[in-house]
């Protein structure tokens, strides 16, 4: 079925260059579809702020693929269609006792556009959420249906792929037994405790956000997510300076704290309490940008020190900053490849223009700093600079030129940055 209508993402900032959508309701529609298009590429829930998903050929969304989820408790493995929400596998995975490492901060998202983008959570021992894949389902360019398993030759390179290697139609993830987790917030974490205390803070629990408006001479809050099987809440009443926040808070300055995940130190299900916001609300400030950059974690400090340096500057046009770290991995254009990492984001204002000058003043402050922005967020970084950071770069390339030499899953944000 094709739907015309103008096509924009979630945020509303990209409008799509084309006005059809395809749903196909089988892998064979997909195969179909694929071999027959000169240029495609996949739709998943839109919730990237830059243009990676966009194209002015076929553009497809795998969400009305038979839904699957099959879990292989020997392999410790759910095999899930990529249409799927990470909410929903989790919804599935619980009550059969099972969970996934870590969950981004909305669960709204698709799992085959999260994978493709290195989308991550917070915990210096979670890698991003494309780390748990450990088989791809994949309609390539030609049209034929492969499955690409971890240990494969490439599979490194196979899994983070902006799109660009084709229709992702199922993927393997690992799985562990489900856990609880509490969640607490603390207010007023002075910047001064904070960046002597940096590190220590950011893995001070099984997940930890640091969340600041720049505004003030403090964080305004601090997420702590602690899994419930580590042992007893790691922290004081008072921490630091910071104190426990005596009701629900949202982290976003003004927005109501019924659309977050339940905190007070209430245990609950792994996926009732990693992500920041209910799978039920609109997640964030819903009307928003969004920016990001990875960079080694011994650069923290470093890094806060030019955000604390631009706090003028970044703070006019800024919702709410969160600081997170991400666990080092193996896939070559993850935003964490290779290196244990902690993320800069920002929650912009919806005003591109203004926007534009202060993304391109922190690119600046973080260059020396080896920052990789996050593929699904705003970003002005040219593309030598992001390729540089990559290690792998050149191989990734070559590897995706040999699935399509033709580019048929190409489009303006893959030619130019891969
Ligand atoms: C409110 C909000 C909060 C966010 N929080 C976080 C966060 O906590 N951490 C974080 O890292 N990011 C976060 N993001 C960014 C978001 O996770 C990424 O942009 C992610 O890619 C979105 O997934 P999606 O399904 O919407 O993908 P889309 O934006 O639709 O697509 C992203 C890319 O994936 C490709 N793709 C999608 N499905 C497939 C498929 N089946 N096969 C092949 N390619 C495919 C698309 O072609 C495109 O290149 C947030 C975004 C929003 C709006």
């Amino acid at each position: 079925m094709v739907i015309a209508q103008p096509l924009k993402n979630w945020a509303g900032n990209v409008e799509f260059s084309t006005l059809t959508l395809h749903r196909p309701v089988s892998v064979e529609a997909v195969q179909e579809l694929v071999a027959d298009s000169e240029l495609i590429r996949v739709l998943g829930t839109g919730h990237s702020f830059s243009t990676v998903a966009d194209t002015t050929g076929d553009l497809l969304t795998v969400a009305d693929l038979p839904r699957r989820i099959e879990i292989d408790a020997d392999r410790r493995s759910v095999t899930v269609s990529a249409g799927t929400r990470f909410g929903e596998l989790a919804q599935a995975l619980d009550p059969e006792g099972w969970a996934l490492h870590n969950l981004g901060s909305l669960p709204h998202i698709s799992i085959g556009g999260a994978v493709a983008t290195g989308t991550h959570g917070s915990g210096i021992t979670n890698g991003c959420l494309a780390s748990a894949v450990n088989a791809i389902e994949l309609v390539t360019p030609s049209g034929e249906l492969t499955v690409l398993r971890r240990g494969d030759e490439g599979f490194d390179g196979s899994v983070v792929t902006l799109g660009s290697i084709g229709v992702v139609t199922a993927l393997g993830l690992d799985i562990q037994p489900r856990f609880e987790v509490e969640q607490r917030v603390y207010e007023r974490l002075f910047l001064s405790a904070l960046r002597v205390n940096l590190r220590e803070i950011l893995t001070s629990a099984y997940s930890v956000s640091v969340f600041l408006t720049w505004q003030r001479p403090f964080a305004e809050q601090v997420w702590i997510k602690h899994r419930v099987d580590a042992g007893e809440w790691p922290h004081g009443r008072d921490w630091l300076g910071a104190t426990l926040a005596p009701s629900q808070r949202n982290p976003v300055p003004g927005q109501d704290p019924g659309f977050t995940t339940q905190q007070g130190g209430v245990a609950g299900p792994w996926h009732e309490r990693l992500p920041h916001f209910r799978l039920e609300f609109t997640p964030s400030a819903g009307d928003e940008l969004q920016t990001e950059y990875l960079l080694p974690i011994e650069n923290a400090v470093a890094a806060l020190d030019v955000l604390s340096g631009l706090a003028d500057t970044i703070a006019p046009v800024l919702h709410v900053s969160e600081l997170r770290t991400i666990a080092a991995d193996e896939l070559w254009l993850s935003e964490a490849y290779r290196q244990d990492s902690v993320a800069l984001h920002f929650t912009w204002h919806p005003d591109p223009v203004a926007v534009d000058p202060v993304v391109r003043a922190l690119e600046e402050g973080l260059a020396p700093l080896g920052a990789r922005p996050h593929w699904g967020k705003v970003f002005a970084m040219e593309p030598a600079d992001v390729a540089a950071r990559y290690p792998r770069f050149a191989d990734a390339r070559t590897l995706i030129a040999g699935y399509d030499p033709d580019g048929k899953f190409r489009n303006a944000f893959t030619g130019k940055y891969l």
